[in-house]
């Protein structure tokens, strides 16, 4: 409802489906039909299918989104493109990404054509690779592949030409997972997120969810040189390699599932319950250590206007755009959370008076500043009051802290709002 695909995202799904189409024009010209290739392409379509249905199942019940789920597709069109001309693995994309349009309605349609097409540059590109590296130039048995140092150099090149095309600014690892890599490039989760974004600049994902998402890279570009062996070897050996990797699919939900559990469903901030946490560790270790640290609470003004004049679901949407504000403006080792309803609370640690009043000043100039773009309606901003608690030696307990910073808070809101005050009744106020 809220989220429209901006320009510069249809230019670049046009110009990606149109390269990869010129692709498939030229795949088709140079392929000679075989039986046994279509029967093997069949069967990968089944395998990479069933990876599809499985990822979407998995954690259904949960929230963690389905874009988040891992269907490690690339075990099976890596191999597909190692293993057959270059016109299967150009065209694998189309019935994997509408299955997986299935398992994740919310998917906007150009974004599975993207996928689709994304899949299949990568793998002409690996295919085409590997032809004109190899020795034999298939079909591939597992001499093919692995017998001699030049055929394996040829496979392992076109295993590795695969995720880098895939990775390319512009074409996007097709079904990305985690719903940070291209989806965030296309900017198409209709979230909040996006709404206040600037058009058409990519988002970045969080630095930890892209790390994270390297080690899942990395098993699923592994898993596929197994498949591919196996696969030469004999067919028969996908039902010894389908369980362990649709087992790896259930150990790579693990970690979305600890990190849904630790985060606000609505903001994606920190929950209370997991901000407590590390800020009760943090502040120990402050107090061992003597180092400074800090708490702003932050309360959006007048929020309760906001939702009676535009409803609750405009109101959510300004919630996770002061959230995404909260988030992108504070440092990357400071910890936003939600303290509740549309109140935030931020760990600043090892920073003292000055420099967590600046960090308050700057966040309440950015929420200030921040324009959210609701179709059909003008920009709507709100404004956020802070108050800032600190302390710097004397080791202190969480709770004081905090109530200190609701009382510097509350002064904030009777002074007029949009404003920042410190719990320190000695400093002049920002
Ligand atoms: P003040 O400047 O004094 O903070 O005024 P306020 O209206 O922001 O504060 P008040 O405590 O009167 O109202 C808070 C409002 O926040 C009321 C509630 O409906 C709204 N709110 C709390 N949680 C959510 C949420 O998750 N989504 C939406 N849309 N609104 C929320
Ligand atoms: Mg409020
Ligand atoms: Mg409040």
């Amino acid at each position: 409802m809220l989220w429209r695909a901006p320009r510069t995202v249809v230019r670049r799904v046009v110009g990606v489906t149109l390269c990869w189409a010129t692709l498939v024009g030229v795949a088709i010209a140079g392929l000679r039909p075989r039986w046994v290739d279509v029967l093997a392409f069949a069967a990968f379509v089944a395998l990479g299918g069933f990876a599809v249905v499985v990822a979407g199942r998995l954690g259904a019940d949960l929230t963690v989104s389905p874009a988040a789920r891992h269907d490690l597709l690339a075990t099976w069109t890596v191999a597909v493109a190692v293993l057959l001309p270059p016109f299967y693995p150009t065209v694998i994309g189309l019935p994997l990404c509408w299955l997986a349009g299935r398992a994740d309605p919310i998917r906007p349609p150009h974004l599975r054509m993207f996928h689709a097409a994304a899949l299949g540059i990568a793998g002409f590109c690996a295919s085409s690779v590997h032809l004109l590296l190899s020795p034999t130039r298939g079909p591939f048995t597992v001499e093919g592949l692995v017998g001699s140092g030049s055929a394996a150099l040829a496979f392992l090149s076109a295993v590795a030409v695969y995720p880098l095309v895939a990775g390319l600014p512009g074409v996007g690892m097709a079904r990305s997972g985690r719903g940070d890599g291209l989806d965030a490039w296309l900017g198409g989760a209709p979230s909040g997120a996006d709404v206040h974004r600037p058009a058409g600049r990519p988002a970045r994902a969080p630095r930890r969810a892209r790390r994270e998402l390297v080690p899942a890279r990395a098993a699923e570009i592994c898993s596929s040189i197994v498949v591919a062996v196996l696969w030469a070897a004999s067919p028969f050996l996908m039902l010894a390699v389908t369980p362990p990797v649709l087992l790896l699919q259930r150990s790579l939900l693990h970690a979305d599932l600890l990190l849904a559990a630790r985060s606000d469903a609505k903001t994606r901030l920190a929950n209370a319950a997991y901000w407590h946490q590390v800020a009760e560790r943090e502040i120990g270790r402050a107090a061992r250590t003597g180092r400074p640290l800090s708490v702003l609470l932050v309360d959006i003004d007048h929020f309760k206007r906001v939702n009676d004049r535009f409803g609750h679901l405009i109101g959510d949407v300004i919630l996770l755009a002061v959230a995404d504000t909260l988030r992108a403006t504070a440092r990357p080792r400071d910890l936003v959370g939600r303290f509740g309803g549309e109140e935030f609370v931020i760990l600043l640690t090892e920073a003292g008076r000055e420099h967590a009043l600046d960090i308050a000043e700057r966040i309440r100039r950015q929420v200030a500043g921040t324009r959210c773009r609701l179709d059909g309606r003008p920009p709507l901003s709100v404004t956020v009051s802070v108050g800032v608690a600190t302390q710097d030696g004397p080791p202190g307990d969480l709770s004081a802290l905090i109530a200190r910073a609701d009382t510097a808070l509350y002064r904030a809101k009777a002074d007029g709002r949009n404003r920042v005050r410190l719990a320190d009744p000695l400093c002049a106020p920002a």
